[in-house]
């Protein structure tokens, strides 16, 4: 508390990561970071970088990365905003989308930023319920509102809504900018990019962090109609005018050219992630159906509180929400096929144990 600050600043509620700790070397299963490194060619971009140019401002508007994102995504280049991390991206596009007075929708089991934004830019919501079993219902959020945001595959359940049920909002809602996360759409799910040609109202956000393993660098994007693509811009640039420093515009335009690489690391998290729900289940979890790199579990004898300071002692980290609805879960991100496996014996002896 200090006496010189905002006002605002007393009353944010400031988003809590999941922890990074320094003080031993966990198996980190708690933020849905890749397992794997990224493309040997994002190290030999970053590698080969001339020291000399970084005396000089990188690219204002990340041409050459921004075409290489449209063609990747079969779509113009004023479709395409990108931005320092997709949480960025969020954050201008509160700004520029969601400020005004009428009420954001979205889920009351949700990306916990959300809420974040809403207090720092003063934004009216309502969080609408999932269902019983943490689908997502498109019908609920046929009501009045200044707009509607969800992340697909949603975060922490790992559920995935189908393409048709967001064509349905779009027309429900043609007033409304509806903005879905992607953060995780490139483990299992279906890109609901193409839909912005049909809908001026849609705009997708995806991120590097996750798929493309490269967190560390910060970078995502949005893809939707030009108008709003100009929004973001004008927000972007009352705000950082170099939010994409140079070293992150090489390394994502070489993760960009090496599609192979990123297939294969693709199909073994999700092979992973089979394997491991499988495990688990035999092990007395009931894990919901997941197209993410991580599994949303339930224990059906011990509590997941219990569960997640064991495998923490044991040097394993997994993340636990404190939250209504959601207290006795426990989301796990997938690891290495190593990872995975020690994961599954340490629970299994403290399941043992319990
Ligand atoms: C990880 C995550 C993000 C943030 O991604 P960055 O690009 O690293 O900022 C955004 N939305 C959801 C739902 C996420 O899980």
């Amino acid at each position: 508390m200090s006496r010189f600050w905002s006002p605002i600043v007393h009353q944010l509620a400031p988003y809590v990561p999941g922890e990074q700790p320094q003080d031993r070397t966990y198996i980190k299963l708690n933020t849905n970071e890749n397992p794997y490194p990224p493309s040997p060619a994002v190290m030999t971009a970053i590698e080969t970088i001339d020291g000399n140019l970084l005396r000089r401002y990188p690219d204002p508007e990340s041409v050459q990365l921004t075409r290489a994102l449209a063609t990747y995504c079969a779509v113009d280049d004023d479709n395409i905003f990108v931005g320092n991390g997709s949480d960025e991206v969020l954050a201008h596009s509160f700004q520029a989308f969601f400020c005004h007075h009428r009420p954001l929708l979205f889920p009351d089991i949700s990306y916990s930023f959300y809420p974040v934004y809403c207090d720092l830019y003063q934004i009216d919501y309502q969080n609408i319920p999932l269902r019983e079993d943490f689908s997502l219902a498109v019908e609920d959020y046929d009501r009045d509102n200044g707009g509607i945001i969800f992340a697909n595959p949603n975060a922490p359940t790992s559920r995935l809504l189908p393409l048709s049920a967001i064509a349905t909002l779009c027309q429900q809602q043609p007033d409304s900018v509806i903005i879905i996360d992607e953060a995780y759409i490139d483990f299992g799910g279906e890109s609901a990019i193409p839909l912005t040609r049909e809908y001026d109202n849609l705009l997708v956000i995806q991120t590097f962090s996750k798929s493309r393993s490269l967190a560390g660098l910060r970078l995502g994007y949005a893809i939707g109609h030009r108008d709003l693509i100009e929004g973001l811009k004008r927000v972007k640039d009352s705000f950082n005018s170099y939010p994409i420093d140079r070293v992150a515009q090489a390394a994502a335009l070489a993760s960009l050219t090496d599609e192979n690489y990123f297939c294969q690391r693709l199909k073994q998290v999700i092979s992973n992630r089979y394997n491991l729900s499988v495990k688990l289940e035999q092990l007395g979890f009931s894990v919901l159906p997941s197209a993410a790199n991580f599994v949303f579990v339930e224990h059906r004898q011990m509590a997941a509180v219990v569960i997640y300071q064991q495998l923490k002692s044991a040097g394993i980290l997994v993340r636990h929400f404190n939250k209504p609805r959601i207290a006795n879960y426990l989301r796990i991100t997938i690891g290495s096929e190593d990872e995975c496996n020690r994961l599954l014996e340490t629970l299994a002896d403290i399941l043992d144990k319990g």
